[in-house]
């Protein structure tokens, strides 16, 4: 597994470019946020942590990758 290095302001992507977050994630760190670095790859931003999104998960809703 890929290391994603995370903070509270930002997380550098697999590909090394850093991504901070947008305002509003910090305020919604209880919402599951998807976020696309311009590598393609995403990320969903949640309760403080980086969680990537598999690519063979990509085209399906969020929601069921987290089983909810
Ligand atoms: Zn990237």
């Amino acid at each position: 597994m890929p290391k994603i290095v995370f903070d509270d302001k930002g997380f550098t992507c697999e590909c090394g470019m850093r991504n901070d977050y947008p305002g509003y994630v910090q305020e919604h760190w209880d919402v599951k946020l998807v976020y696309s670095c311009s590598c393609r790859r995403r990320f969903v931003l949640y309760q403080g942590k980086v969680k990537m999104v598999r690519q063979s998960l990509a085209e399906s809703p969020v929601s069921d990758a987290f089983g909810d």
